[in-house]
């Protein structure tokens, strides 16, 4: 049976597993929080899972734990950080403030981060942003893993994108927060471990040829969803990142950091945009409209809705936690 632990004590086991290991108290806070907030909405890729390779990379040195971010103001819409090597949820944190100000006053801004350490899920950095109001895209790319539509070699992060719309009448916005490979790497390393076959169309092998090996694919290459289509989404995450940021490619990553099972070296961008400047106040009812369209037509459902669901019920119940992976997180937070 796994173990049951509330959101408070997952929290609490995060912020003490880093502060454990030497992560300053702004950066374990920010961390541990994100963490806490993708086990309440269900994503375990994300939670706990995560605080091991989170910690190693404290002990090979590629996380510097006592850093602060930089934060630029660099013209009157754009904010650029340079992570210093800080867990991405201080910076993101931090600069968000800024990012909201700057398209509060001008009803858009952007903002770039590069040298920032990062493997979590996007959802939690921009939905406080559709909170405040305002239309938000997130993109973030990661060592390469993918190669580009007709290629073989690994090129492209899985480079995921969030997007995020605010809803009327108080609901929770509306989220979307996909990777661009055909399949999450973390999904193929459990197919592997456990003897499953990877869906078609999910990579090629250390040969170049198509597999549903998901052992030979991790070998080999990851492929993007959707052909030439997700390819094309894939290269503008890392032009969107890498490339806005000055920061590293996907490949560039790869090869400047050695892999200990943490956290890559990665560049991220944000855009909020305030859609009343625009589109006037009708723009919730609107958009409501449009979302009631969607929910009247069979199964469909907006993105989000599980993750929302998932929310709901673990603030009730608590989330659970793999037995061994319990043990190696108690451990950590233990070594005080
Ligand atoms: P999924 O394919 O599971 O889901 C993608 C999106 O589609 C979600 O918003 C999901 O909403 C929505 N969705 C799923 N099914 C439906 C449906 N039937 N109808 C409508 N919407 C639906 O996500 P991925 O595997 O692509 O990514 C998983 C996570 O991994 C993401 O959080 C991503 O940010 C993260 N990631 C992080 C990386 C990093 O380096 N930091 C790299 C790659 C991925 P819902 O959640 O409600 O199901």
């Amino acid at each position: 049976m796994p173990a049951v632990i509330s959101l408070d004590e997952c929290r609490a086991l995060a912020f003490d597993a880093f502060s454990n290991a030497g992560v300053s108290r702004a950066q374990a806070e920010a961390t541990a929080d994100h963490i806490t907030r993708a086990e309440a909405d269900g994503c375990k890729s994300h939670g706990l899972f995560r605080l091991p390779g989170f910690i190693a990379s404290v002990q090979s040195g590629s996380l510097d734990p006592q850093a602060e971010p930089e934060i630029v103001d660099a013209a009157p819409g754009l904010v650029a950080i340079d992570g210093r090597r800080c867990l991405a949820p201080l910076s993101v944190a931090r600069g968000r403030v800024l990012l909201a100000e700057k398209a509060r006053a001008q009803g858009v801004a952007c903002m770039t981060l590069r040298n920032s350490l990062n493997f979590s899920a996007l959802w939690p950095d921009i939905e406080p942003l559709a909170e405040e109001g305002f239309v938000a895209f997130t993109f973030i790319n990661s060592q390469s893993f993918v190669a580009p539509a007709g290629g073989t070699r690994a090129l492209f992060g899985t480079n995921p994108m969030a997007f995020a719309c605010p809803r009327a009448g108080g609901r929770p916005p509306m989220v979307f927060d996909q990777a661009s490979s055909a399949t999450a790497r973390g999904e193929l390393q459990i197919a592997a471990r456990d003897g499953h076959e990877a869906p078609p169309g999910a990579g090629l092998g250390p040969d170049g040829q198509p597999t549903t090996d998901p052992a030979e694919i991790l070998k080999g290459v990851q492929l993007p969803f959707g052909g030439y289509k997700g390819s094309a989404i894939a290269l503008m995450v890392e032009l969107m990142t890498g490339g806005l940021s000055g920061g590293f490619f996907g490949y560039e990553s790869r090869a400047a950091y050695s892999t200990d099972g943490g956290p890559a070296n990665t560049c991220q961008s944000f855009i909020a945009i305030d859609p009343v400047r625009l589109a006037g106040p009708g723009f919730p009812a609107h958009v409501e409209a449009l979302f009631e369209r969607l929910l009247a037509d069979g199964d469909a459902r907006l993105p989000g809705d599980r993750r929302l669901a998932n929310r709901a019920r673990t603030a009730e119940e608590g989330i659970t936690v793999e037995d061994a992976l319990y043990a190696t997180v108690q451990d950590l937070a233990r070594k005080a």
